[in-house]
């Protein structure tokens, strides 16, 4: 494994321990370039599932762009990256755990939707806006007025 921070291919693993039920285990790594330490999830991986697109088209499950498409959407948002890494493996734990060879992609945008509105409203709005194809200020308008208020802390 690589570390995120100078590159460096020698990271060791420090712990192991199982996670969300068994279902993930988180390892804590260190660098033996710069000393830092930083932590992976490593899951089950279903190689054959397949996503249907809206087109009619299958094709395979990209966990990385999801992954990705969630790390933008809460870029700069007040959520530790340990968090959103924790977040994301959830995610597909939960697509996964459906235990289908097939899920239509509006059921995983859903999903990813539905998990980040109870996150953090902004990067549900900027995932919405890329998912749903948003192309004028007033798509944007019409989406934000559904929300629901903000929760007082
Ligand atoms: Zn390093």
């Amino acid at each position: 494994m690589r570390c995120p921070y100078c590159q460096v291919e020698d990271t060791q693993v420090k712990d192991s321990r199982p996670s969300e039920g068994g279902g993930v285990v988180r390892r804590r790594r260190s660098c033996g370039g710069c000393q830092a330490r930083f932590t992976t999830f490593e899951r089950v991986h279903i190689p054959e599932l397949n996503v249907l697109k809206k087109d009619g088209r299958k094709v395979s499950f990209d966990r990385e762009k999801l992954a990705r498409s969630i790390r933008i959407a809460l870029r700069k948002r007040p959520i530790a990256p340990e968090d959103v890494e924790r977040m994301i493996s959830e995610l597909l734990n939960r697509i996964e755990g459906l235990g289908k060879s097939a899920i239509e992609s509006a059921r995983i945008g859903q999903m990813a939707m539905d998990m980040l509105q109870q996150i953090d409203s902004v990067a549900y709005v900027r995932f919405a806006s890329v998912y749903k194809d948003f192309r004028e200020p007033g798509d944007f308008r019409d989406f934000v007025k559904r929300l629901r208020p903000p929760e007082t802390r």
